[in-house]
C-alpha cells in the first residue's frame, strides 16, 4: 500500500480535530498539532502525528491530564523547577521555555528542569524556541514509558530509555545551529515507523531478547523485547547516562529502576540551561566566529555520494521546505491508526478525511 500525502495544514486541521474529540482546549490542540506536524515536515515522523494515537489512548484512560499546565514548584529567580502534573508535554515544555526566556532576560541565564510531564516530543523545538528569541540552549531529557529500550555500552538488555541530547546556538541574521538526537542509535519511534512500513533495520542498532544482533524491529515492539543500542560506544552511552541524570536526578522526575517497569505512563523529565549570548559580553565576537567556523567547516570536499557538508539542523530544514511544497507523506499503518484514535474520541473517519483534504 502507498502512503497517504497530505498538506501541513489539512494534517494539522485533521489532528486538531481528534484533540478537540479528546476534550483539549483550543490552546492544547493548537500547541500539540503545532508541534507533531512540524515534527513530520522536519522528516522526524517518529515524533510526528503517529504519537497522537499513544496521546489520545492515555488521555482517555485518564494516564495524562488534558488542558493541565507546567507548575512552577521551584522559583529562585534563574533557577526553576516545573511539575508537569502529567500533562501535555507540548504544553508543558512550551510554558516552561517561554517563562525560562523572560528569565533570560533578567538574569542572563536560565536553569530549568521539568518534571513528570507526559511527552515532550521533539526536543529540537524547545531549542528552536529559544534560538528564535536569540538564546542558546542546551537540554538534557529522559523519561519512562511502561519499558526500557537501550541496552547500557557492553549490557545486553534494556536498561534506560532513549535519552535525546540536544543544543540550539542562534546565528544573527541566518538559520540556527540546531543539534537534536536520540542517544539510541536511531529513535524508537523509527523503528515503529520502519515495523509499520515493513522494513528492516541497519546492521548493529538493535539487539533481540536474547541479547542478539537483529535487523527485525518487530523485536523491539513483539514480546519477548530487545534493546536498542547506544550511540557511539562508551560514549554516547554515558551521554545517555548524564541525560538520565541531569533529567531525572536533578528534576526529581526520577530515574529508571526495576521498579518502575510496567507502568502505563509516556513521561519526559528533562534539564534545560537557557544563556542569553549577548550578556556573555561577546556577542558580535559570537556571530563573526560562527560564521567563520561555518564557512570553514562547510567548505570540507564532498565525501563520495554527498552533496555537500551540513550543518546540524539543516537537513530538518531542507525536509520542511521539501515537504511544505510537496505535502506530507503518512503510511498507511499510520494513519489507519489516527483514523481509529479519531473514532474512538467520536470523531468520524469520513469528517478527518474532510478537514484533512483527502
Ligand atoms: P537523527 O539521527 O535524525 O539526528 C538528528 C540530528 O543530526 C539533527 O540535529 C540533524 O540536524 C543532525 N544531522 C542529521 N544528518 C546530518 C548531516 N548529514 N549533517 C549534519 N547534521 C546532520 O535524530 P534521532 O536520533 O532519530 O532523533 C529524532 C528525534 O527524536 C529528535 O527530535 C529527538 O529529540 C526525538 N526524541 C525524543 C525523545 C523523547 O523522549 N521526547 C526521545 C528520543 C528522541
Amino acid at each position: 500500500m502507498t502512503d497517504i500525502v497530505v498538506s501541513s495544514d489539512g494534517l494539522n486541521a485533521a489532528i486538531r480535530a481528534i484533540l478537540a474529540g479528546a476534550g483539549s482546549n483550543e490552546r492544547e490542540q493548537k500547541l500539540v498539532a503545532d508541534h507533531l506536524v512540524l515534527a513530520n515536515l522536519t522528516g522526524h515522523d517518529s515524533h510526528g502525528v503517529g504519537m497522537l494515537p499513544n496521546y489520545i489512548a492515555s488521555a482517555r484512560e485518564g494516564r495524562h491530564k488534558v488542558n493541565g499546565k507546567a507548575e512552577l514548584v521551584v522559583d529562585a529567580g534563574a533557577l526553576m523547577t516545573f511539575d508537569g502534573g502529567t500533562s501535555y508535554g507540548q504544553v508543558v515544555a512550551f510554558e516552561a521555555m517561554t517563562l525560562a526566556i523572560e528569565r533570560v532576560r533578567q538574569h542572563g541565564v536560565a536553569v530549568v528542569s521539568i518534571r513528570n510531564s507526559n511527552h515532550v516530543g521533539r526536543i529540537g523545538h524547545w531549542a528552536e524556541q529559544c534560538a528564535a528569541a536569540g538564546l542558546v540552549s542546551i537540554h538534557f531529557t529522559c523519561g519512562f514509558a511502561n519499558r526500557t529500550l537501550v541496552a547500557p555500552f557492553g549490557g545486553t538488555d534494556a536498561r534506560f530509555g532513549t535519552n535525546p541530547f540536544c543544543a540550539g546556538f542562534p546565528r544573527p541574521g541566518e538559520e540556527p545551529i540546531i543539534l537534536d538526537f536520540a542517544t539510541s542509535k536511531i529513535a524508537a519511534g523509527k523503528v515503529r515507523v520502519a515495523m509499520n512500513k515493513g522494513e528492516t533495520l541497519p546492521d548493529e542498532v538493535l539487539l533481540n531478547a536474547k541479547g542478539k544482533p537483529t535487523t527485525d524491529p518487530k523485536d523491539l515492539y513483539v514480546p519477548p523485547t530487545g534493546a536498542l543500542l547506544p550511540i557511539g560506544g562508551h560514549k554516547g552511552y554515558g551521554l545517555a547516562v548524564i541525560c538520565e541524570l541531569f533529567g531525572g536526578a536533578l528534576s526529581g522526575g526520577g530515574t529508571w529502576t526495576k521498579a518502575k517497569l510496567g507502568r502505563k505512563v509516556n513521561v519526559n523529565n528533562m534539564f534545560s540551561i537557557v544563556v542569553d549570548p549577548a550578556r556573555l559580553g561577546g556577542s558580535e565576537v559570537m556571530a563573526e566566529e560562527a560564521r567563520n567556523f561555518v564557512e570553514w567547516v562547510t567548505a570540507s570536499p564532498p565525501a563520495d555520494g554527498v552533496e555537500r557538508v551540513l550543518l546540524p539542523g539543516e537537513p530538518e530544514r531542507q525536509r520542511k521546505r521539501k515537504r511544505l511544497a510537496e505535502g506530507i507523506p503518512i503510511d498507511p499503518n499510520t494513519w489507519g491508526e489516527v483514523l481509529a484514535a479519531a473514532e474512538s474520541v467520536g470523531v468520524a473517519r469520513t469528517r478527518i478525511g474532510q478537514v484533512a483534504g483527502l
